[in-house]
């Protein structure tokens, strides 16, 4: 057995924990930049952001332009305040979008980049800390080292990564999840579903990262279904749990390639992240079956479901499918063939085998009559 095991955000779970255990934050600064989209104003999670940092005494800079999918330029337009504000340090309430884009502003407020050169990679260095308060259950960013950005380099979205990136503190309370719209709480559950899946077939997984991928699909995947309906507190606190494993999963293991892919749908129509994952995992799942991919068997025993099952459970949440053309499908799946996730995959899938995936979670649409 030879493994790396790194996890190194304190997490805080609980009812009224940002609040309660807010004194935590004093170690991390005087000055925070909040980072966030217009959502947290809403749900309470900013009310109470700012309570936690008035009882220590520290000062509160809001910056809540983050948009999904974040761009370098909202980046820029966050790291230029952080500087003018004076910040030293940095807090993250929302989903994987203001997350993301707080890691990246935490970073390059300390070194000066090209907006080329901030997918070159190479971050060994220094991020400011950081803690992280997730609104949505499904990216799982709170413990992982990634901030995935939009690349118009490339036309697609990167992840860029460092050690430091990780949050210093993760502040778990499914309380803010309340009127979190159905659309999103389903493509987020999908989100952190494939998180655990894709982990698990990594080339990267680890008896670590498989123990953490088994037990969040344990818990996720029977509450999967119910997120299209009413949720109850406690489904949705267990929601938010599953999907912190599920993130402390890929950050040992990494996405493979139903991300990958992913991203072409994400860029190019705009779909959802965690709909675009959702699309693309149960054709890549049959692909896995038929190269006896080992580590399917697993997961399916984790899920407690046949595939079968499974793609019943995804297909249902999912519903109409988008459609791609032929021309579309090709140029998708050539791109995706170049993707670094791809190659992280336990088993690999050729450029014809992408465009299967494509093909059959995208069809072409059919001409009427
Ligand atoms: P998101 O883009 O952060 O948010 C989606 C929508 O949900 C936004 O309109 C947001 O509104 C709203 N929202 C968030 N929390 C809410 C709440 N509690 N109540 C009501 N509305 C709420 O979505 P996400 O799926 O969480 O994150 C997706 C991003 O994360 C993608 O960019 C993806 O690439 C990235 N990701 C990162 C990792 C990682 O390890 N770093 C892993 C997977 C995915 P506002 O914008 O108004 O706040
Ligand atoms: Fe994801």
């Amino acid at each position: 057995m030879h493994f790396n095991y790194y996890m190194p955000t304190q997490v805080i779970c609980g009812r009224d924990c940002v609040v309660g255990e807010g004194a935590r934050l004093k170690a991390l600064g005087t000055h925070a930049l909040i980072v966030t989209g217009k959502s947290s104003a809403k749900n309470g999670a900013l009310d109470d952001v700012l309570t936690a940092l008035g009882q220590n005494g520290q000062r509160a800079t809001v910056f809540d332009r983050v948009t999904p999918n974040p761009t370098v330029a909202c980046v820029r337009e966050g790291v230029a305040l952080l500087v003018s504000a004076g910040a030293d340090f940095v807090v993250a309430i929302g989903g994987g979008s203001p997350m993301d884009a707080a890691k990246a502003i935490a970073t390059l407020c300390l070194q000066e980049r090209s907006d080329e050169e901030i997918f070159a990679g190479g971050y060994e260095g220094t991020a400011l800390p950081m803690a992280h308060v997730p609104t949505t259950a499904g990216t799982g960013s709170e413990v992982t080292p990634y901030a995935i950005l939009t690349n118009d380099f490339k036309q697609t979205k990167t992840s860029i990564t460092s050690p430091a990136m990780f949050p210093r503190l993760a502040f778990l309370d499914g309380v803010y999840m309340k009127d979190l719209p159905t659309m999103s709480a389903v493509n987020t559950a999908i989100d952190a579903f494939s998180h655990a899946v894709e982990g698990m077939l990594s080339r990267n997984a680890t008896p670590m990262s498989d123990m953490l991928a088994k037990e969040s699909l344990r818990i996720l995947y029977p509450l999967l279904k119910k997120t299209a309906g009413k949720t109850t507190d406690d489904e949705r606190d267990a929601l938010l749990y599953a999907s912190m494993l599920a993130g402390m999963t890929i950050a040992q293991s990494g996405t493979t390639a139903v991300h990958g892919m992913g991203y072409c749908l994400t860029y190019f129509h705009g779909v959802d992240h965690g709909r675009a994952n959702g699309l693309l995992l149960g054709e890549t799942l049959r692909l896995c079956r038929e190269k006896k991919v080992a580590a399917l068997e697993e997961v399916l025993s984790a899920c407690g479901d046949t595939l079968e099952g499974v793609n019943a459970t995804l297909d249902a949440l999912l519903g109409r499918r988008e459609s791609l053309t032929a021309a579309q499908i090709g140029a998708y799946a050539h791109a995706s063939a170049q993707n670094k996730n791809i190659k992280k995959s336990a088993y690999e899938p050729t450029e014809a085998e992408i465009e299967r995936i494509f093909r059959v979670s995208c069809p072409a649409e059919t001409p009427e009559g």
